[in-house]
């Protein structure tokens, strides 16, 4: 159930929604905020859970943040949000933890009158979703990719360069759109022969991790390393975020090999320690506090009855409608950008320092 529809890279954003427009009315300041997040696979989960908690808090809402459990995700979350709806929640925020199972509990917080907003993840076949907000996470694959190219040039300034290709959980619309999007970048180069996939995996099936669990992808990479490195050399992988990039990095490692051009995101701290000591090549930088930020906003305006700034309407069909989008820019960081780009960052900042 995986619909990656942000397909051109073209008028993404500037295509002006304004907030000018009222909706007849909103509702009053301390209404309960229902906050259903996924589980928690990698840091910015966790550290959205918190900001929400505290953010909503601050603007005088009364929130409920609930995360699903690592094993019954979906019906957990189901659950949380049916009942957030029947406690008289008034916006319902959804980081979705199966974007395609989830139009029966969102088709019943609307007809009880909660406005739906889909944060990080879309959520699928629904018209019932008010709006979405994101990074702009085609542009987090295509960053990915041309990383990639851009890492293993600097090692071996001629190709043809060998990668493999690993992607997210099938059940997480993004995965999807990561994907699509550092193949935007790689297809051309694999066409031309510059970049060879070395087990010939290029199908997202073949390369997804269930549920973005890193056992998943040092079990595949471990296999890769069998089936197709015994001497070949391995020149790049393409990871989806830094959770994965970690256990393929420790799966190379421990067979004795070279580590290689890897890709990632989410800025974790394990991850900017491990790119600063040469290992790991890049991350992305979706800085959490703005994404939640962003998102209160949204609450912000919905309770003063009043229609929430988006800057998209038109790379999000979820299958049954475009969303509304509010996208943020993503950023690529390598060693050489880190303290820049981490600058204004308490935790991370400090690990940018030689
Ligand atoms: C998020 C990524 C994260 C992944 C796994 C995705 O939906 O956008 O930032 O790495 O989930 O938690």
């Amino acid at each position: 159930a995986m619909l990656a529809l942000t397909a051109c890279g073209s008028g993404r954003e500037g295509d002006g929604g304004n907030g000018s427009g009222t909706t007849a009315k909103g509702f009053a300041a301390n209404s309960v905020i229902g906050v259903a997040l996924p589980a928690r696979t990698s840091e910015n989960w966790v550290l959205a859970g918190d900001l929400f908690t505290n953010g909503l808090k601050e603007a005088g809402f009364n929130p409920d943040v609930q995360y699903a459990g690592a094993s019954t995700t979906v019906a957990d979350q189901q659950a949380q949000i049916t009942a957030m709806a029947t406690k008289g929640a008034k916006v319902i925020v959804i980081g979705a933890t199966d974007g395609a199972q989830l139009s029966t509990q969102v088709a019943a917080a609307k007809k009880a009158g909660v406005k739906v907003i889909a944060y990080d993840r879309l959520i699928l076949n629904t018209p019932d979703l008010d709006y979405y907000v994101a990074f702009d996470n085609f542009k987090v694959g295509q960053l990915q990719g041309q990383a990639l190219l851009d890492g293993m040039k600097k090692k071996k300034p001629k190709g043809p360069y060998t990668i493999e290709l690993f992607s997210g959980s099938p059940d997480d619309n993004n995965a999807g759109v990561f994907f699509n999007g550092a193949m935007d970048v790689l297809k051309p180069e694999i066409d031309k022969g510059n970049v060879v996939v070395g087990s010939k995996q290029t199908d997202i099936k073949q390369t997804a991790i269930q549920g973005w669990k890193p056992e998943g992808a040092q079990a595949r990479m471990d296999q890769l390393l069998t089936s197709t490195y015994g001497s070949k050399e391995l020149d790049g992988v393409l990871s989806p975020n830094d959770t994965l990039a970690r256990a393929i990095i420790q799966s190379i490692k421990s067979a004795g090999k070279t580590v290689p051009v890897v890709t990632g995101q989410d800025s974790e701290v394990e991850s900017i320690k491990s790119i600063m000591k040469g290992e790991q090549y890049m991350t992305i930088n979706k800085d959490t506090r703005n994404l939640v930020k962003e998102t209160i906003n949204m609450v912000k305006a919905l309770q003063a009855g009043s229609e929430p700034q988006i800057n998209d309407t038109k790379s999000y069909n979820n299958g049954t409608k475009i969303v509304p989008t509010y996208l943020l820019p993503p950023v690529a960081v390598t060693k050489d950008n880190a303290a820049e780009a981490y600058a204004n960052d308490p935790k991370l900042a400090p690990l940018t320092k030689p």
